[in-house]
């Protein structure tokens, strides 16, 4: 055979395969449906802004290896992910902290902040919180549920929150500290210039074919290389055999406009249910860049069906039995791998991709 292994995939996952496989020696070949690299990190040099094409991405982690092991690849800016909410045209910090808690009522202390998170919690009293509204009342009280989460979240999942299950939300991570940053980890940043050049980086000196589905010539493909490392969608794989993986999708729409800083913020989520979109990303403000114009993404979620972009698993009883069936006859392969977020069927952060896929790398006899 020409290649020992064929990779199926160039997100961050195949592409990191393919990196340490080849420094051990081996001979890749790498296949990509899409007409370009890097998977759903992919990001798009518009005049000097980089456009994050499947949604923004803020690099973030406690893992001191993995972060030493991607900024190998970029240098990493000192981006901190600080969200703002706006909802009926007033702004809120997010995450819920001291600054939201002055904005919501005006207290200016941690004692008043959670004597009054407390109070709201009490107008209620809910034992066993049957939905997800119940929970997250019972979690922070009515006044941050009806402005900061229940429009968001209703338009994320397409169903009213008394109708999704309350698991959806098991913890409200509420601080009583002036911190509006986002994310608690240790290391976050973007690598300037985007994220492609990461993927490009990796895959110097591999043979990659763009624009190839592997399953346009599934038997032909599958007696490329000696063994395999499958990114893609596991139902897929298994031609859908016991139903389809349920999926929500995003609908991105994309606008240049002529001013140099249209919202003076990264990310702003829309928290009322009347506005169809959940976010407005100004990408320029990932990367400091200085330009005369600026693109601002308005993020749509959407129901999702076989051949639509898939974004979030949908973690319940039904699509876990299903991955579970999928994942049986995985295991029974002996020379195909199954990695990655649409293989595993799983919400992965871009960190625990990395680790992922070097603790698969390190497994390899
Ligand atoms: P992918 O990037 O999806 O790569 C899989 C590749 O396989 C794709 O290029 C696909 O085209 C290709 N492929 C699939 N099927 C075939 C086939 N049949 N033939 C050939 N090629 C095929 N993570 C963070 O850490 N921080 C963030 O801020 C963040 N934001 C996110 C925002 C959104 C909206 C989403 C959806 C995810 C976000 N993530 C974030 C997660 C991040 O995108 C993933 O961790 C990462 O991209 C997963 O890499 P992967 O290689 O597993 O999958």
């Amino acid at each position: 055979m020409k290649y020992d292994y064929l990779i199926v995939g160039s997100g961050l996952f195949g592409s990191i395969c393919a990196y340490e496989l080849k420094k051990r020696g081996y001979k890749i070949l790498l296949i990509e449906k899409r007409d370009h690299l890097a998977g759903n990190i992919y990001t798009e040099d518009n005049e000097g802004i980089q456009v994050h094409k499947y949604g923004a991405h803020i690099f973030h982690t406690n893992n001191k290896a993995v972060w030493d092991y991607i900024n190998r690849f970029a240098e990493f800016n000192r981006f901190t992910n600080s969200p703002i909410a706006n909802y009926k045209n007033k702004l809120f910090n997010l995450p819920f902290n001291m600054n939201t808690f002055y904005q919501l009522w005006g207290v200016k202390t941690p004692k008043e902040a959670k004597a009054k998170i407390e109070e709201q919690k009490k107008l209620y009293h809910i034992e066993n919180p049957k939905n997800l509204e119940e929970q997250a009342i019972s979690l922070i009280g009515k006044d941050i549920y009806e402005i900061l989460i229940k429009g968001y979240t209703e338009k994320q999942w397409g169903r009213k929150a008394t109708e999704l299950p309350p698991f959806i939300i098991n913890r409200l991570p509420v601080r009583f500290t002036f911190d509006n940053n986002y994310f608690n980890d240790k290391y976050q940043g973007i690598p300037i210039g985007g994220y492609t050049q990461i993927i490009e980086k990796m895959l110097e000196g591999i043979d990659v074919e763009l624009n190839t589905d592997f399953f346009e010539n599934k038997e032909k493909n599958l007696e490329l290389a000696n063994k395999i490392i499958y990114t893609g969608s596991i139902d897929k794989f298994y031609d859908y055999q016991y139903g389809a993986l349920e999926y929500r999708s995003l609908h991105f729409e994309n606008e240049t406009i002529n001013e140099s800083n249209y919202q003076g913020n990264a990310v702003i989520n829309y928290t009322e249910y009347e506005i169809p979109y959940t976010r407005i990303i100004e990408h320029k403000h990932f990367d400091y860049v200085e330009t005369d114009h600026t693109i601002i993404t308005k993020e749509y979620p959407r129901d999702w069906k076989i051949g639509d972009e898939a974004y979030y698993p949908i973690n319940d009883d039904k699509n876990a039995t299903l991955f579970k069936k999928y994942k049986e006859l995985a295991d029974q392969e002996k020379l195909i791998h199954f990695g990655g977020r649409l293989a595993e069927y799983k919400y992965y952060d871009m960190h625990n991709v990395i680790e992922n896929a070097l603790n698969f790398i390190n497994s390899i006899k």
